[in-house]
């Protein structure tokens, strides 16, 4: 007997027959004798549509509190279903709402942070038997306002129960059947990975890939809950586990991502002498802006170009803080482009075999694609290219390592 922890996304509860779908795949555990706790999400598109309402009410700025009272409803609805379709099965089961399931977080509404889970209320509904269902993606901060966790939050609170409670198993069941070394539905020769570690997850999901929530990987990794990626579809398959330690593969390298929100920025004709550079990133961070890849040209003529990147929402915001700075560091001109795409190869180990980068970039000369800047860590190498060449390089790249 074990304590389960199984998150559906909103695809996998989207109408009435999917729901009961999931419905089947909790009771088969639930009937094995295991105590079963569920998170889901909003069904289907239930959120967007939330969002779409609210702006038709107040298109600019409605308050962050509200929108947070708004869209917790998606979950309340797909929890009560879910509950009921369960009730049907004859199995005992309760819906709760993650007030209700001890979700304490701080107060920054609609990206809002777990600080705790008092697990009383889950515990003592699992000592009775019953399934229960949990909303995902949303808490209560101190002052009892309902918060949400950002998009995507609810893979956080399915790690975060599975952490407070020593689940033996975290299950993130999805519309796609395990973690891929590049998009399947992009590159036909991807494959499906047995297993993989939290850093490479990590560096895949902040890139892009968007089978798992980062956050969800960063608190998996912190709490050193495994997880396992299923398909509700295919619920029998095996899918990928994310865990700490992968014995060393063959393939050196676990999967290429592709990153089409990102803007690169540049600034033209700086003066070449010290603490520019840390004048403009220490605004930018200032503005909880954050800068990926960054590149400096050689000096000439005293002066100088600094290019970087960051996501294209925080395009605007980040020209700005640049803009304000024109008259302290007295630059040319500042310009931007959007139509730029980040490639990334991933990978651990990747730092003790010289050549990786060389390969990639091969990969990329062949298919006569340019690259406008470059960056490299432990794990990765990413490259920024024009956005139209993207799924090409993607494809060109993973054929040079994975098969
Ligand atoms: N329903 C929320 C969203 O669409 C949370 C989630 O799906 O994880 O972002
Ligand atoms: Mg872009």
């Amino acid at each position: 007997m074990a304590l389960i922890v199984k998150k559906f996304g909103g695809s996998s509860v989207a109408d009435a027959k999917k729901v009961f779908n999931v419905a089947n795949l909790i009771v088969e555990d639930y009937k094995k004798g295991n105590d079963v706790i569920v998170v889901v999400s909003a069904q289907g598109d239930t959120t967007d549509d939330l969002i779409a309402k609210a702006k038709e009410i107040n298109p600019k700025n409605p308050s962050k509190r509200e929108m947070d009272m708004l869209l917790s409803a998606g979950e309340q609805i797909s929890i009560s279903l879910l509950a009921m379709a369960i009730e049907t099965m004859g199995c005992p089961v309760i819906s709760l709402l993650g007030w209700q399931a001890g979700f304490n977080t701080d107060s920054h509404h609609t990206i809002a942070r777990i600080k705790n889970i008092n697990g009383e209320r889950l515990k003592s509904e699992i000592e009775k038997k019953k399934i229960v269902i949990v909303a995902g993606f949303q808490g209560l901060n101190k002052y009892d306002d309902v918060t949400t966790l950002g998009r995507g939050g609810s893979d956080t609170s399915a790690v975060a129960i599975a952490a407070a409670l020593k689940a033996d198993l975290c299950q993130i069941y999805t519309d796609v059947d395990g973690v891929y070394t590049a998009d399947p539905r992009k590159v036909s020769t991807a494959q499906k990975m047995d297993e993989i570690c939290y850093d490479e997850m990590l560096e895949l999901a902040t890139l892009g890939a968007q089978v798992l929530n980062n956050r969800s990987v960063e608190m998996a990794k912190k709490y050193n809950v495994e997880l396992e990626v299923r398909s509700s579809l295919e619920p029998h398959k095996s899918g990928t586990i994310v865990k700490e330690i992968v014995k060393m593969e063959k393939t050196l390298i676990k999967g290429v991502a592709k990153d089409n929100n990102v803007a690169s920025i540049s600034i033209v004709e700086l003066q070449d002498k010290p603490g520019i550079a840390f004048k403009i990133f220490n605004k930018l961070a200032q503005a909880k802006i954050n800068v990926d890849i960054i590149l400096q040209s050689i000096g000439r003529n005293n002066t100088k170009d600094i290019t970087f990147t960051v996501s294209q929402d925080n395009r605007e915001a980040a020209v700005a803080v640049i803009e304000n700075l024109k008259d302290s560091l007295a630059f040319r001109e500042v310009t931007f482009d959007e139509n730029v795409s980040k490639v990334s190869i991933v990978g651990a180990g990747m730092e003790s075999n010289p050549g990786v980068a060389a390969k990639m970039f091969e990969a990329l000369s062949d298919a006569g694609i340019n690259i406008r800047m470059i960056s490299t860590s432990e794990i990765k190498v990413s490259v920024l290219i024009d956005e139209k060449f993207a799924d090409a390089a993607v494809i060109a790249v993973h054929d040079k390592f994975v098969n």
